[in-house]
């Protein structure tokens, strides 16, 4: 499945995290200038941070914090000037709206709080999500400054989708302040409509078993790529809901390849792939679980992660040389080992190196574990000039099976094939 997060109301959400004190109030970011990012049509823009590495929280204890910067908006004879760029869900309730002028919107609500743009604090606290959602997804495709598309196909069952978008939506809000909202479906198209319908701070997923009672009441101007002209004309045909558009099907397509595509799109009968625009550094996995003693299991939950981050070195298609484990043990210790090793990756190599680290890093081996962590990083090309040429032929072989080891998972997941020393 596809999935859609996107961030709720951005602006306003992210001068919360400067000033907590504007949680639960009707306010709004306005902007005078510049303001071709925020609308609609800006959603093609290319936002194309660099990785600067590692997800690292930060505290915004550099920013100043006011009550309202309305004054910013006061020209010389102290008129209000301005239009907002986005206001919390307090505010709409008013009835206010993105691109209202300040004016208008302060009649609506007189105690609306008007807070000056920040955009070195936009551009910070989304390079902060694009990396962290890099620490959690495979493949992921930054669409705007607030927006991005994963791929879990493979990385996540289908049936756990639901829990594990719950769990990263709590995630963001924990470790980096933002509320966002997920929505997830087989085509990116549908997984960012139904985003829509997660607002505020939610979670949505559609089944291929609901898609027909999700879809078909939705007014077609709710769908993304449907503006204000191609809605005049689909209701100059008596088409106002996407049940409706995907009746006529004839007449839509007659309209050219722009609506032909729409067609598709409404009925989810095309994707496009993600694609990562993002220079990856690292990939890791780590899990949590309650304090667990025995050795074995805990060898055998290594093996697991092993091929759970195997799948997702192959989907990157990466080839990582420093590997890294921790270990968390209770009693707040903690133990790590490194390896750098310049070879061609292949998962029953991973998988002893792994195991490996996991033997010379278990150092305290009277407490119990309650956390295990995998990182993979400094990755290099698939070139013989790089790697070791060290038993090269065998390891081509080895390789060209974990590719078809692969190509298996990404069509019957992740658990269709496992190492027998997993079992
Ligand atoms: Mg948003």
């Amino acid at each position: 499945m596809k999935i859609h997060i996107d961030i709720d109301c951005f602006f306003a959400s992210a001068a919360r995290i400067v000033d907590p004190s504007l949680e639960h109030k009707p306010m709004a970011i306005g902007g005078r200038s510049d303001t071709k990012i925020f609308n609609k049509e800006a959603k093609n823009q290319t936002v194309n941070f660099e990785n600067s590495g590692s997800f690292v929280p930060t505290f915004y204890k550099t920013y100043e914090a006011k009550d309202d910067d309305i004054d910013a908006f006061k020209d010389k004879d102290g008129k209000i000037r301005g239009i907002l760029t986005t206001s919390s869900y307090e505010a709409r309730a008013f009835g206010i709206k993105t691109a209202m002028t300040i004016r208008e919107a302060l009649q609506l609500c007189p105690h609306l709080i008007i807070k000056a743009p920040n955009m070195s604090l936009y551009q910070e606290l989304s390079h902060k999500l694009h990396d962290f959602l890099s620490t959690r997804i495979p493949l992921i495709e930054q669409a705007s400054i607030d927006e991005f598309y994963g791929d879990l196909s493979g990385w996540v069952e289908d049936e756990d989708i639901p829990a594990f978008i719950d769990n990263l939506r709590h995630e963001i809000k924990k470790e980096l302040l933002l509320p966002v909202s997920i929505g997830a479906a087989k085509t990116r198209y549908i997984a960012k409509l139904a985003t829509t319908y997660a607002k505020p701070f939610g979670c949505k997923t559609i089944e291929t078993h609901d898609f027909d009672s999700f879809i078909n009441p939705i007014k077609v101007e709710n769908f993304a790529g449907i503006g204000k002209s191609m809605k005049a004309r689909l209701n100059a045909v008596q088409i106002h809901t996407l049940g409706s558009l995907r009746e006529r099907r004839g007449t839509v397509e007659s309209w050219g390849p722009y609506a032909k595509e729409l067609y598709k799109r409404v009925s989810g009968l095309t994707d496009a792939p993600i694609v990562t625009t993002h220079k990856r550094k690292s990939i890791g996995i780590s899990r949590t679980f309650d304090p667990l003693f025995d050795r074995n299991e805990l060898k055998r939950r290594v093996h697991v992660l092993a091929r759970h981050l195997s799948f997702a070195i192959m989907k990157l298609d990466v080839i990582p040389t420093v590997f890294h484990l921790s270990i968390a043990y209770d009693m707040n210790q903690k133990s790590h080992k490194n390896i750098s090793l310049a070879e061609i990756f292949t998962e029953k190599k991973f998988d002893s190196l792994c195991m490996e680290l996991f033997n010379t890093a278990d150092t305290q081996k009277r407490l119990q574990v309650i956390r295990l962590s995998i990182n993979c990083s400094s990755f290099t090309r698939d070139s013989k000039k790089e790697l070791s040429l060290i038993g090269f032929d065998e390891e081509q072989k080895m390789h060209t099976l974990t590719k078809s080891v692969q190509t298996l998972r990404q069509r019957y997941g992740i658990d269709a094939l496992k190492f027998a020393s997993e079992m």
